[in-house]
This record gives structure tokens, sequence and C-alpha cells, in this order.
């Protein structure tokens, strides 16, 4: 690999080491490999990640992804996950123990909060949750010798507010984690700060089809390693046919982000410009509040952008009612451009004073832009517009 190479070449060249001279990837659906003899079979069972063992330790598929992830954010390694919740839990368990303390920011994914607040809390580990926006909210809620972990998620869901990556990964004490799952590999490199462990649902954009239920931490390698040894445990192992989907969608990632951020610039500033609409929350816009921040950390807007509406849920419910191109349905990052309504579905089990913590208003929608014609989405999300 060489290290000059840009992102999007990389995409391509990466994560062929399992596939000899096959262009495609290769799919090992083994779930087991035969051992020559006792010796073999020792050393494959006690050794770190030994290959061609058993596909829970590790599967050459699964394996290709992993270093294809590796190659495009920059890491030692990676490790995949049957699911991005896989990914957070894993990581989560696999750092922390009772009494030990986590710093995370209040704006994130909504099942990250609840395994903060629920299992987390339950085993003793708790959780401080701050403004992830504001600058040095993370340094000063740092408990020396017990917060074990910070985490951060940019940019964020729904409504696409930022963490400043330098000054997270200048975090000193904790071992620092950015859900980077709005980014895309592509779009944003979270280990050039310094950070430690670069996150992702791969599930949404780096997979890019809405066919494999997917997750990947990259890292340096003593600490992958370490999540390593303990995911056998936990058990969120992915599945060899969703790497297989996932090495076939990484081919395609810089293409894809790079239309789907082009129109979703495109359709902040359209919908910017409408009286029904009260506020778009979107990271290359220059009326982003942390636009510079965006500019400096991030190689383009990313492909989600949200809306609130001034009519509050009426005007959602009428919203998602007149689409005619775009879909209602949750997830992020693939080819049909995707509506939803977060205080109702993907944030729903927040209480009132948690959503308006979270910034999830009535009104707010979340649109994850696909690969539709841009001139198309314009027409289709300006005429469900409430008149
Ligand atoms: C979807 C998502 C997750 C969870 O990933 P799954 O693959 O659905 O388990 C975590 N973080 C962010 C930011 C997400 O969008």
């Amino acid at each position: 690999m060489s290290e000059t190479q840009q992102p999007a070449t990389r995409a391509i060249t990466a994560g062929r080491a399992y596939s000899r001279t096959s262009l495609a990837p290769a799919l090992w659906a083994s779930t087991t490999w035969e051992c020559e003899g006792l010796a073999d079979a020792s050393r494959r069972a006690t050794a770190t990640r030994a290959g061609e063992f058993y596909s829970r330790y590790s599967n050459p598929t699964v394996r290709s992804f992993e270093e294809a992830i590796a190659a495009l954010e920059g890491a030692d390694d990676a490790l995949a996950f049957a699911s991005g919740m896989g990914a957070i839990a894993t990581v989560i368990f696999a750092l922390c123990s009772t009494g030990d303390h986590i710093v995370a920011q209040r704006q994130l994914y909504a099942g990250t909060l609840a395994f903060l607040q629920g299992p987390c809390q339950r085993m003793g580990i708790e959780t401080t949750l701050v403004d992830g926006t504001e600058p040095g909210a993370f340094a000063a809620a740092l408990r020396p010798g017990r917060t074990m972990l910070a985490l951060a998620e940019t940019p964020s869901n729904p409504r696409l507010e930022l963490v400043d990556l330098e000054e997270f990964g200048a975090l000193r004490g904790p071992i620092t984690v950015v859900d980077s799952t709005f980014a895309t590999p592509l779009g944003q490199q979270p280990l050039a700060y310094g950070v430690h462990i670069s996150l992702h649902s791969a599930t949404k954009g780096i997979a890019g089809l809405n066919d494999a239920t997917l997750g990947v931490i990259a890292g340096e390698q003593e600490l992958i390693d370490a999540v390593w040894a303990y995911s056998v445990l936990h058990g969120s192992t992915p599945s060899p046919y969703d790497a297989l989907n996932a090495i076939r969608g990484i081919r395609t990632l810089a293409v894809r982000t790079a239309h789907q951020s082009a129109s979703a610039l495109h359709l902040a500033e359209v919908l910017a410009g409408e009286p029904s609409v009260a506020a778009v929350h979107y990271p290359g816009l220059p009326s982003h509040p942390q636009f510079d921040l965006a500019k400096r950390q991030m190689r383009h807007g990313g492909t989600v952008l949200a809306i609130e509406l001034a009519g509050g849920r009426d005007a959602a419910s009428h919203f998602l009612d007149s689409l005619q191109l775009a879909r209602v349905a949750t997830s992020l990052g693939g080819p049909e451009t995707l509506v939803c309504h977060p205080a109702t579905s993907t944030h729903a089990s927040l209480t009132p004073a948690e959503a308006a913590a979270a910034g999830v208003s009535d009104g707010l929608l979340r649109i994850s832009v696909g690969l539709e014609d841009t001139a198309d989405l314009v027409s289709d999300l300006t005429n469900a517009l409430p008149r």
C-alpha cells in the first residue's frame, strides 16, 4: 500500500490480500478450517487473530474488509463487528470496568445514548454527557484516574453538529473514540488528530447499498488487539456475506460520497431559501455555526442534512406524505434518498428533556441524500413543503 495514494485510489487498491488474483472479493463462508495436527491447532487457537482457525476469531473475507478500512483510515489495523452498535458495545465493555467513568457528548446516536444510560449504568460504568460543540467541554468533565473513555460523534446524528477533532484528539488520560459514521473514512480522518479509535456503522455510507449490517473500528495495533481479545467473547461477529458487500461498497465509496455530498449541499442551499423551512443544518453551508471547523477537518459537508419545518409535527407529517421520490425510512448513506422524523422514530425513546437536549424538535427532518439526479430531488423536496 503506497502512503502517497489518495483515499479514492486506496478504496480501489485496499483489501485484496485474501482474494488472490480474483478482482472481485472472494467469499470465505467457512466457519472453520482444518489444522495440521496438535501443534498447528494449538498455535491457531492461542495466537492473536490467527487466520484459518474459526470465523468468530478471524475470517479472510472479513479481514479483507478490515484491511481496506485500515488503509482508508491510515490505521495500523481495523476490527469489524456485526453492526455499528456491536462495535460501540464491544469497545465500551472491552475497555471499561465497574467504577470507570465515560465522558460522551449529549448529541449522540440514540442507540449509543441508550447503551450508556442502560447497560453501562447497570454495570456501574458512569457517564457524564457534555455539549460536544462547546470548546473545552470534554476536558472539563474528565476525572483523572477514573475516566477511561471519551466518546464523540461528528458530524452528529441528527443535527449535524461537529466536535473539534484537534481538541478532542489532544485529550490526555482517556482512550478517545470518534463515531465517524456520518463522514465516512473518505470525509474525515480522526486518527490524524491523535484520536485513538475511529468507529463506523458500516451499515451506512461505507457499505452504501442498504445490504449489509456491519460495524468497524480502526486504530493502533495494541488497542485493536485488546478489543479483539474481548470481542471473541462478546460475539458481535460480522458475517462474511456482509463484509463482502461492504468491500463492494468501498470500491464505489469515493464517487458515491462526492455525488451525494454535492447534491446535499445544493439541496441545503435551496431549502434554506424556502419560507416554510425555519432552519437547515448542514456543515457545508456557510450559515452552519461550525462552517470554518467543517472546512478544516472535513473533505466535504457530508451526505446528510437536517431541516426544521416552521409548522412543527403537522408540517413534518404533511411533508413525508407528499414525497414522491424520496422515501420515508431510517438509515443513511444508501443510493435512495431517505427522510426520517427523528422525534417519532430514531429518537422516540428519548424523554422530552433528552430530545430537547439532543436538538430533536417536532419539525426536524433528517434527509440522507441518495444518488438520484439532483434536480429531481430538488423538485421532489420543494414540492413536498407546506405552502
Ligand atoms: C446507525 C448508526 C449507529 C449504529 O449502527 P448500526 O449498524 O445500526 O448498529 C451508530 N452511530 C451512528 C452515528 C449511526 O448512524
